[in-house]
């Protein structure tokens, strides 16, 4: 854990801030997710301080993590927003986000999604496609309006990262390939209902080196240069998100890092100081900040195997079974009574791909409390109902106070929508 954590140990029993976990898990049950409001907010505020004096918005991806409260709070901290459905366009506007700092990014905008965005005056439609962009301008003429657009181009790097989550490869189905990107923009500019306003570009995620950023912002100014060149003029430079987090060992570069190596190569530009410079994080800005708690239901042994049978599973956070992903387990009291075995730690789903944690060594029984770590980004948002399972009550600790922010679903509410044979 980093000692910068707001998840600490307190005489061996977990701490949020200023809050025992096994309370919340007293007080609320499990499996909880519980986020910490200082440990988002120390995130963001890491990229701004490293915006330094530059005209920057860093947008916040909502697809990491939705809830309402924390989209308040990052829309309270300054954050613009990167969303990718009308339905988090919704979310940011209840929350009191303003769509004059949204970017809508996406490969399948439908036109009612199109047009709820217009209506809104969201400040830019990321496009991936010649297809879109003519679809774009129609439903904007329609609506008697100029959408404000920016290329998703494909930069053609390799993030270095898993194949689910790396997008800036030539053969996947984001963006528009950098030999077309021209053609592609001349076409935009073109168009009567249309204002390019600036280009975009998201190579992956859990991104752990500087490398891969460079290289696609090299790729995009020189389409900058391009572009200038035919006098397409453009107002901002978007580069995404994708920074990584540390779940067991990696070691991403800092937001400082990161931000002062891309200003490097704007200031090598003769115009890079003119645009604004946009981000679209999600995961490095909630990832570390959120634990899944949960409980031992069952010890086991099968062969060699020892399972911890746990009330968390596969359907409230997918990302081991989805992508073979790491999350830290850490007991919420530390024993000294016991020693420590092997466990592989699964939930009570019936699928062989549920499983949290394999292979961990634990000083643990049954009843006792866990928390999976870093869980803070694509953990609840990713969350279903598979077996009928309620999703996870969810809380925001502030201090030493903890607030429910989606309080958990009854059984009731998950068949709610079907009907009884007539
Ligand atoms: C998912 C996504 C992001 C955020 O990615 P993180 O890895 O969470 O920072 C940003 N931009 C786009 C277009 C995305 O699809």
């Amino acid at each position: 854990m980093n000692t910068d954590s707001p998840f600490r140990y307190r005489n061996a029993s977990l701490f949020v801030e200023d809050v025992d976990l096994a309370a919340i898990a007293r007080d609320h049950g499990t499996p909880a997710y519980v986020y910490s409001r200082a440990g988002i907010e120390a995130a963001f505020a890491s990229f701004v301080r490293a915006s330094r004096d530059r005209d920057v918005l860093v947008c916040y991806a909502l697809k990491a993590n939705s809830n309402l409260a924390i989209v308040e709070l990052l829309a309270r901290a300054g954050a613009g927003f990167d969303i990718v459905s009308a339905g988090e366009l919704q979310r940011v506007v209840v929350a009191g986000g303003e769509p004059s700092k949204v970017v809508f990014s996406g490969v399948g905008k439908s036109e009612a999604e199109m047009q709820l965005a217009l209506d809104a005056g969201v400040r830019c439609f990321n496009v991936e496609s010649e297809s879109e962009l003519l679809r774009l301008d129609r439903v904007a003429g329609q609506r008697k309006r100029r959408a404000p657009v920016s290329l998703r181009v494909n930069p053609d790097v390799d993030a270095g990262t898993h194949p689910y989550i790396s997008t800036g490869l030539r053969e996947n189905k984001f963006g528009i390939a950098h030999d077309d990107a021209l053609s592609v923009y001349r076409r935009a500019a073109a168009l009567p209902n249309l204002e390019v306003v600036g280009i975009d570009c998201h190579i992956g995620s859990q991104i752990t080196s500087i490398e891969p950023y460079l290289a696609a912002a090299d790729k995009v100014l020189e389409l900058v240069d391009a572009l200038h060149a035919e006098g397409i003029a453009l107002r901002h430079i978007d580069f995404g998100g994708g920074l990584g987090i540390r779940y067991r060992d990696e070691d991403p570069p800092s937001a400082q890092a990161l931000l002062d190596a891309l200003f490097g190569r704007l200031d090598r530009h003769p115009r890079g100081r003119s645009y604004q410079v946009l981000f679209e994080f999600g995961r490095s800005i909630v990832g570390n900040a959120g634990v899944l708690l949960t409980r031992v239901e069952y010890i086991k042994r099968n062969g060699e195997r020892r399972f911890a049978i746990v009330d968390a599973a596969m359907n409230d956070l997918m990302r081991p079974a989805l992508s073979d992903a790491y999350h830290g387990v850490l007991p919420l009291r530390q024993r000294d009574d016991m020693k420590a075995q092997h466990f592989d730690v699964v939930g009570p789903v019936c699928e062989s791909g549920d499983w949290l944690a394999r292979d961990r060594s634990l000083a643990i029984d049954e009843g006792d409390l866990l928390a999976i770590a870093s869980a803070g980004a694509y953990g609840m948002a990713m969350a279903s109902n598979y077996n009928t399972r309620p999703r996870a009550v969810e809380l925001l600790v502030d201090g030493s106070r903890a607030h429910v922010i989606r309080e958990r679903e009854s059984v009731e509410s998950l068949f709610a929508l079907e009907r009884r044979l007539p």
